[in-house]
């Protein structure tokens, strides 16, 4: 028996079960089985790999995942898809269903429970794309053990998750991304390979977790706020962004004195600073609070 292409599939999962796609979940169902296959290479599984898939949906992803790895978690937040995946792989004891929010489950709880017996641990997903970025800095920010982190994305934020000091793309996700993770893009992804299709280009994006962050910093949330309001507004000088959006009570001379002992232009944008200078800055600024 031939198997049914994904979209048929795809299209006759949700009539058996009356289910109608929310466009507020980011519910956008890939139907192409190469870019599929693409998604799987990049995370490099093994047989012994764990995978946290972040919104399944009607499981296309899932059961790739299944076929190469020890165990995936896949978490949804659709109510209604819980039983139907459940249905589809009653069979498939690697696979678990957890019903919850990405953005609030207790993921070290998830590994704690699931995978102590895995080699490696990756997250593979299809992200809900109205959420992407505070789903990524979770990740990242809640330092679980894992070896790689593969989505596909959003392409413009694909771009600025791998973007370089002084290119438009460059911003406090790249600094981010880039200080816990290597980033590269494995693949552009067209809309017409979704059901129903969206209105943006997609990537698939690699995000190899670094051993060590790639700058040392001692205080790593002041290194964020540091970021974070040197890109508040991108047309401002460093010395004016800092001034207005972290160090209020200092008054400018101070902040460009600052800004020059740790050697940067107090003229520069926040753009055009790599990580190793706003590690410096970090040092410099949290010296003087001391
Ligand atoms: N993995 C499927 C695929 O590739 O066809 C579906 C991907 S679809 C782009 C995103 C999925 O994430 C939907 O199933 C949606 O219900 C789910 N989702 C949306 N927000 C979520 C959240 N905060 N936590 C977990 N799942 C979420």
């Amino acid at each position: 028996m031939t198997q049914k292409p994904i979209s048929v599939r795809t299209r006759d999962i949700l009539n058996q079960y009356g289910i109608i796609l929310k466009k507020s979940l980011g519910q956008n169902f890939l139907t192409d089985s190469h870019v599929l296959d693409k998604i799987i290479r990049a995370a490099d599984l093994t047989p012994d790999s764990g995978v946290i898939e972040i919104g399944p949906g009607i499981g296309a992803l899932t059961e790739r995942i299944a076929d190469q790895a020890k165990k995936v978690v896949a978490v949804e937040i659709d109510g209604r898809l819980v039983p139907v995946l459940k249905d589809l792989f009653q069979t498939r004891p690697q696979v678990e269903i957890v019903h919850g929010d990405a953005l609030t489950v207790d993921l070290h709880a998830l590994v704690d429970e699931y995978f102590q017996k895995v080699n490696s641990l990756h997250v593979v997903a299809n992200l809900p794309y109205y959420v992407t970025s505070p789903i990524v800095i979770r990740l990242l920010t809640e330092r679980l053990p894992l070896k790689n982190i593969v989505i596909m994305i959003q392409k413009e934020v694909a771009d600025r998750m791998t973007a370089k000091p002084g290119t438009k793309d460059y911003s406090s996700l790249s600094v981010l991304v880039q200080y816990f993770a290597e980033a590269k893009e494995v693949a552009r992804v067209p809309s017409h390979v979704f059901v129903p299709r969206p209105q943006v280009d997609s990537a698939v994006a690699c995000l190899t977790i670094r051993d060590q962050p790639a700058v040392e910093v001692g205080n790593q949330s002041l290194f964020f706020k540091i970021v974070r309001a040197a890109f508040a507004q991108r047309r401002k000088t460093l010395l004016n962004s800092l001034h207005a959006n972290l160090l209020t009570s200092l008054d400018k001379a101070e902040v460009e004195r600052l800004l020059r002992e740790a050697d940067i232009d107090p003229k520069r944008r926040g753009e055009t600073l790599d990580l190793a200078e706003y590690a410096r800055l970090t040092e410099v600024i949290d010296a003087k609070a001391d």
